[in-house]
């Protein structure tokens, strides 16, 4: 007899993270995989880093305190409507755990970030995987249909992960009026900064009027602090309370509180704003590029673009051939939107690709 594993884990999947290549022949690689900003960090987070690492010998602020009122600060509310976590997944796993006890249901689209169905499976919760239409775009209304009295959670990815479209604020609205008061709508907006759709849901303009939904929000991606795990959830007090009290003690670093807290004060904000600008402009040349292959692309609103495909294994393949790795999919390709150089070559391949 040796200490047995959960069994029902044995069929959990893996989360996949983007792969990196290694360089051949001197030919500079990219990595186009994990939906990163590829900007070196401002200098002010890496002054703020490096001041926070004198004092690594102590425990970080259990409270985030700093943070946690620079947050509050930045989106409008009370510090007691914030949770913070190591990402935006983690904040993701602690809502699973606070609100959904064994057997209960969680609805979310499929495709959507892949960290879903893996949270709900740990906790023991149903998975209701609505598909998404072709286009990528959610299916609100079945999603509203499969609410059950299990149901505890819904969540709903805008843009979505990893299909590029958004869900529009009409559209939630009429959403909204048929989830009963005591389920939870999680607005899972990690790209909420590279949006320009004027009609796409703003989460925190949800949280105002509904009490039940929260905002899940990340410093991983318009930021750019992904190596240091900062994300937040913004809710009701009793939420955030649960999430708390579920959340590991001391989980955010005292290094990530000080780069999350220097990464959004007003100079190193525009700076940030500058170069969401400049990815945005990156991503319309690419659709527009792409688009003019003959390729129908949905409008994408996030820093990748997304092309579905059933030859997703050879488009993969044609991108790493010329040094870039990409995101496979059963389903398609997610391409992160980087360095101008990278996605020239991403143009290259999709302008001689048969989908
Ligand atoms: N939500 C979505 C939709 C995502 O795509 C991601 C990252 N891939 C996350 C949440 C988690 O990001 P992080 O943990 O870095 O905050």
């Amino acid at each position: 007899m040796f200490p047995v594993p959960r069994p029902d884990l044995n069929s959990l999947p893996a989360y996949k993270a983007g792969q990196k290549l290694a360089a051949t022949d001197g030919q500079k690689v990219f990595k186009l995989s994990s939906n990163e900003n590829p900007y070196a960090p401002l200098p002010e987070v890496v002054e703020a880093i490096t001041n926070a690492a004198l004092e690594i010998n102590r425990y970080p602020d259990p409270f985030n305190s700093a943070l946690i009122d620079t947050l509050a600060a930045e989106v409008g509310v009370q510090p007691e409507n914030i949770a913070v976590g190591t990402g935006s997944v983690a904040v993701l796993g602690h809502l699973f755990q606070a609100m959904c006890a064994p057997g209960e249901a969680v609805i979310f689209p499929w495709r959507s970030f892949e960290a879903y169905p893996i949270w709900a499976q740990i906790q023991i919760t149903e998975s209701i995987a609505v598909p998404v239409w072709p286009d990528g775009s959610l299916d609100l209304e079945t999603m509203a249909a499969s609410i059950t009295e299990h149901t505890r959670m819904i969540l709903i990815c805008t843009p979505n992960n990893p299909t590029g479209t958004v869900v529009k604020t009409m559209d939630l609205h009429n959403f909204m009026r048929q989830v009963p008061d005591n389920v939870l709508v999680i607005i899972d907006e990690a790209y909420a900064e590279f949006v320009t759709d004027d009609d796409a849901v703003n989460g925190m303009e949800f949280f105002n009027i509904y009490g039940n939904v929260a905002v899940i929000r990340t410093l991983s991606k318009a930021q750019g602090l992904a190596g240091l795990r900062v994300g937040y959830m913004v809710a009701q007090p009793e939420i955030v309370d649960y999430v708390r009290r579920v959340s590991i003690p001391f989980g955010v670093s005292n290094l990530a509180q000080a780069a999350a807290v220097a990464a959004l004060q007003p100079a190193a904000k525009a700076k940030m704003q500058e170069r969401v600008n400049a990815i945005v402009a990156e991503r319309e040349r690419v659709e527009a590029a792409v688009r003019k292959t003959g390729i129908d692309l949905p409008s994408m609103q996030a820093n990748f673009v997304w092309i579905p495909t059933n030859r997703a294994e050879e488009l993969k393949a044609a991108c790493e051939s010329v040094g870039v790795a990409v995101r496979q999919f059963p389903e398609g390709v997610r391409i992160t939107i980087a360095e101008p150089e990278a996605n020239d070559r991403i143009i290259e391949v999709l302008s001689a690709f048969q989908l």
